[in-house]
């Protein structure tokens, strides 16, 4: 399991569908919000 870097819930890889990169790491959302908090603005989230 990965941890969502924006609520810290645990996301399957294999079944998520909202994911991103950054720095070469990838990072998984457990939704699409997550992931827009991510995108705009990875070097606060990780
Ligand atoms: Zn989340």
């Amino acid at each position: 399991m990965a941890i969502d870097p924006i609520c810290k819930k645990t996301v399957d890889e294999k079944t998520a569908k909202f994911t991103g990169y950054y720095k070469g790491k990838k990072y998984y959302f457990c939704t699409t919000d997550c992931k827009k908090k991510f995108d705009a603005d990875p070097a606060k989230c990780v």
